[in-house]
């Protein structure tokens, strides 16, 4: 199985629904502060590896949206909490094997790593198959590093065509994760000129440490984990 070596975090309900509140006081600040409309930034609540206590109190203050990185845990985590919480949208935030696409269309509502044809291929396979159609994002490898995923800035372009007219593929937006040691700014800048090129009205891009940034230049989703519900344990397989 893929079930690694990890045990959940479980944080404290009072520290989640003051993070989340803290987070949403800074979105719209951000957004403020750029003239946009606060409800025109749509908060994912990055909740790999918590447990589902440690979610719970997220959705009873009313966030709906949250990313996960693993299909496996969703799958241990999510099924529950949504009988409990059927309005919720699922995002895969973290990389896609294509063997995990038939469980990934079947489970999640926006899937952000879209980087490759083989992945294409094979989520049209199980979206024609299931009748399912989540949203799909392009991941963009802003920095051209080699050990992250994502298509490189010079070879969006191509996999958009060949995702359309290979696959009849709708892609609704690109995401990214800058490089840690850059400054982020002008990577969320590169990758909201590429979304403006193409018409894509999604772009998921900030984190913890940079989504004022993220909002600050354009981002439709920012996908806060650590500042909501704290650290988390080191995955280790
Ligand atoms: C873990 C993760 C996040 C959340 O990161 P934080 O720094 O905890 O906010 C966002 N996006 C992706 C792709 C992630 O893997």
């Amino acid at each position: 199985m893929a079930d690694a070596s990890f045990e959940y975090a479980r944080p404290n309900p009072a520290d989640v629904v003051a993070g989340l509140e803290a987070v949403r006081g800074q979105i719209r600040q951000a957004a403020e502060d750029s003239e946009r409309d606060p409800a025109s930034v749509n908060l994912v609540a990055v909740s790999k590896l918590i447990a589902a206590e440690g979610i719970l109190p997220a959705l009873e203050a009313g966030q709906r949206v949250f990313g996960e990185n693993y299909v496996q845990e969703s799958k241990a985590k999510w099924p529950a909490l949504r009988e409990r919480f059927p309005d919720v949208e699922l995002h895969l935030v973290g990389p896609l094997q294509s063997n995990k696409a038939r469980e990934a269309v079947e489970l999640f509502d926006v899937i952000h790593g879209l980087d490759r044809l083989s992945l294409a291929a094979a989520l049209a396979k199980e979206i024609a198959r299931s009748g399912r159609t989540p949203k799909l994002l392009i991941q963009v490898n802003t920095g051209d590093e080699p050990q992250k995923g994502g298509v490189s800035p010079a070879q969006v372009d191509v996999l958009l065509a060949e995702c359309r007219d290979t696959h009849g593929l709708a892609i609704n937006g690109l995401m990214c994760i800058p490089p840690a040691e850059d400054p982020p700014s002008a990577h969320f800048a590169l990758l909201a000129r590429i979304a403006a090129r193409h018409n894509l009205p999604i772009l998921s891009m900030g984190m913890s440490a940079d989504y004022p940034a993220a909002i600050q230049m354009g981002a439709t989703h920012v996908r806060v984990g650590t500042a909501i519900f704290g650290a988390r344990p080191a995955r280790t397989g």
